[in-house]
Order: structure tokens, then C-alpha cells, then sequence
């Protein structure tokens, strides 16, 4: 892959007229580092954040072992990047053949669910044809817990009722190695408030329940830093999860698991698109809902934004981007803060889409083509380097370059 000192020499070099990627390993593998040091737990990768291979070598070397999957075609995949992977299926909704080749063909042990039905779907799944049943399993009961602190919910969908949850766990320990207990605050959680709460509703599950709990899994949610999203330093998120980890009722040994997407993958990537119009203070760019910014125009999200020309006058404005297929739903409402002359043909850096950018991606109306380059330089924002108002120890990770 063309590796390129930073986005502006990607534009001298390329002028491009598709959207260029441009990927930053160094800034995952410092995230990997960051949790891999300082969570006190084993910190897994959700694959679905960016379910890219070169990043996955990335997060491997350094350090991250787990990854948590949820489909079967994200199973096939990390097994064929990494062998020696573990994997977590934290689905808590899965088909019968897909457990069956995880367990089997995959060596897959460590299996989400949120209902009876389901329980029995991979106990019936991971059962030898001599009718042999599994005795390796983790399984971990998906709580539903709240997602009031986090940008984007993962409440409504999964996750049983505290009420209901006594019953499945008593049922769940007959049929496991390690019972776990698991529960997503939703993406981009804003405090760690959130994981306190999530840990209380984790502590009244345990005690109506009065089973042994081998493993809490916090799950995602760990923020990353956008425009107008800056959150509290990590360590704040680590030191309150452990604290209320401690005090939970659970065997001597158990252990504190976390599953965080966005946090390792934001700061990979970013884009290069090129004004093809401008229209009053929207701006007609060559990828948008369909393509890497689909959480842009589907939530609004406010990506942050540098014009990549060196003569246009400041102040910034304010502007909106369509996108470049034929449907008004192709519309990216920021605002996004631009130079006030910026105009067709300039090109723009959107930065920040490590996670759920290019997992979202899309040919729609044949656009999407788009080519990947390696640059060196920081991306716009980091959680994990000392220009953050609050830095802490995040200064002692430091960047391999
Ligand atoms: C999406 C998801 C994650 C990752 O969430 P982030 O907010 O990106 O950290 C982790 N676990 C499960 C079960 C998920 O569905």
C-alpha cells in the first residue's frame, strides 16, 4: 500500500476523483496498547466496528487476543486472519449452523444469549453426534441495562429483564464451564456512570439469581472524542469499573472482560472527498449516507473536518454536505465547519471514521469505489496522545512512529 506523510500530499500526489481512505496503523496499535496496559481486564475487539483484516493484524501484534464476533461470516473471517484468535460469539440471537461450525470447525467456546430458547439453540449446537454434550462452554447472560449516558442505544433490541433474569441464569449454570454476565450501555457512552449503573443492575441480577459468576463482560460503549462528544479521560472509565467489579458478589477468581469497538478503531481511519459543487452553504461531496457516512446522515453524527487547501481565507462557516447518489435521504446535516470560500474542486479530510465508516460502506448507484492509502501523521482528534484538555497518564502511551 502507497504510504503518504499526511492528507495533503495524498492530494498533490493523487488529485483524486474517488474518495480516498486513508488509514493510520499507528493509531490503532497505540489504542491497542492503551487497553491492553491499562484495562483491568482482558479488553476484546467487536470486530463489526471495522471487520478489516490489515486492522486486525494491527490490533494483534499489539496485544489484543479476543475478539468478539457476531456472525458467522465474522467468525470465518478472524479465523482466517489469525489462527491463534480467541473468539466470543456475542450475538445473543445465532442459527443453530452457525454455533454448530463455530464450536466445531472454529473452536469457538464463548457464546452470548438472552432467552431459554436460545440456550438450548447452542447446548442442542455444540452436541457431539454420539450425543456427547459440550463441558468447555462460557456462556453469558446479556442483561438489559440502560442506555441514557450513550450517544446511540443498543437497549431496546437485546438483553433480558432483570425481572426474567434469575430464571435463565440458574438455567444457564447447568449447562456451562464459566457462567458469565454481559451488557452493552450503548455506543459512545459519555460517562462511566453508565457502567456503575449497568454494574448495580448486574449485582441485583446475581443476588436474586444466587449463582456463581465467573465473568463479567462490561461490553462496548467506551467512547472515542468528535466534535461537541469530548468525553472524561478512559482511566476514569477503568478505575470505576474495577472499583464496582471488586465489590460484586462473584467467585474469587472471576474475571472482568470489556468489548470495546469504537475505542480501538476510531482513530484508524479517516477520508479525503472532493467538492464537485457548491450550492449557498451545502456542499455536493463524492461520498456521504451510502458510503462512509452513514452515521452522519442517519444520527447526525458531526465528523470533524480540515479543507485541505493552503489559499483559502478563513473565517469558517458553517455547511452542510449532500452526498453523491440521486436521493435527498443522501444528506449529511453537520454543520460542518469549513473556510468560508471553500468551493468546487477543493477536497476536504473527514476524520474520526475508524468505526462505522467503512464498515458501512456501500456501492449504492455505483458509487463507493474508493482506494486506501497509509499516512503517518496523527489523526485530528486522539483519546490517547497529551492534547486533550485532561490527558493524564494517556501521555505515557506513546505512538510507535
Ligand atoms: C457493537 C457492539 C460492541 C462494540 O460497541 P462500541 O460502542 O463500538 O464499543 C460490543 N459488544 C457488542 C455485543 C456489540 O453489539
Amino acid at each position: 500500500m502507497l504510504q503518504y506523510p499526511d492528507a495533503k500530499a495524498v492530494v498533490r500526489a493523487l488529485e483524486p476523483d474517488e474518495p480516498v481512505t486513508l488509514l493510520r496503523p499507528h493509531a490503532a496499535s497505540r489504542a491497542a496498547r492503551f487497553f491492553t496496559q491499562k484495562f483491568p481486564g482482558k479488553a476484546m475487539y467487536a470486530v463489526k466496528a471495522n471487520p478489516s483484516p490489515d486492522l486486525i493484524r494491527i490490533l494483534w501484534d499489539a496485544g489484543v487476543t479476543h475478539y468478539d464476533v457476531a456472525s458467522i461470516a465474522e467468525v470465518r473471517m478472524v479465523r482466517d486472519t489469525l489462527l491463534d484468535a480467541v473468539l466470543c460469539f456475542m450475538h445473543p440471537v445465532k442459527t443453530r449452523r452457525a454455533v454448530r461450525e463455530a464450536y466445531f470447525e472454529h473452536g469457538v467456546k464463548t457464546y452470548s444469549l438472552d432467552t431459554l430458547e436460545e440456550l438450548e439453540k447452542v447446548v442442542e449446537a455444540t452436541t457431539a453426534e454420539d450425543g456427547t454434550r459440550a463441558s468447555d462452554l462460557n456462556l453469558l447472560v446479556r442483561l438489559r441495562v440502560s442506555s441514557e449516558h450513550s450517544e446511540l442505544s443498543l437497549a431496546a433490541k437485546f438483553g433480558v429483564d432483570l425481572a426474567d433474569a434469575a430464571p435463565l441464569l440458574q438455567a444457564t449454570r447447568q449447562h456451562c464451564d464459566a457462567l458469565g454476565i454481559c451488557f452493552h450501555v450503548g455506543s459512545q457512552a459519555m460517562t462511566p456512570f453508565a457502567y456503575v449503573q449497568a454494574l448495580e443492575r448486574v449485582r441485583a441480577a446475581i443476588a436474586e439469581a444466587a449463582v456463581t459468576v465467573d465473568i463479567i463482560d462490561v461490553g462496548g460503549g467506551f467512547p472515542s472524542v468528535y466534535p461537541d462528544l469530548d468525553p472524561p479521560a478512559l482511566e476514569d472509565y477503568f478505575k470505576l469499573i474495577h472499583q464496582h467489579f471488586e465489590a460484586l458478589p462473584i467467585s474469587y477468581s472471576a474475571e472482568l472482560w470489556a468489548e470495546p469497538g469504537r475505542a480501538l478503531c476510531a482513530e484508524y481511519s479517516s477520508i479525503i472527498v472532493k467538492v464537485e459543487k457548491r450550492r449557498g452553504d451545502e456542499l455536493y461531496i463524492n461520498d456521504g449516507a451510502y458510503g462512509a457516512l452513514f452515521d452522519a446522515a442517519h444520527v447526525a453524527w458531526r465528523f470533524p473536518v480540515t479543507a485541505l487547501e493552503d489559499d483559502l481565507r478563513n473565517p469558517l462557516a458553517e455547511f452542510s454536505f449532500y452526498g453523491p447518489t440521486c436521493d435527498d435521504a443522501d444528506f449529511m446535516k453537520g454543520p460542518f465547519m469549513l473556510p468560508e470560500d471553500i468551493q468546487a474542486g477543493d477536497y476536504i479530510e473527514i476524520g474520526m471514521l475508524g468505526a462505522y465508516g467503512a464498515a458501512m460502506k456501500t456501492a449504492f448507484n455505483g458509487f463507493g469505489a474508493s482506494e486506501a492509502v497509509l499516512v503517518a501523521d496523527e489523526p485530528m482528534f486522539s483519546l490517547y496522545r497529551g492534547d486533550r484538555p485532561d490527558p493524564r497518564e494517556s501521555d505515557n502511551v506513546v505512538s510507535l512512529r
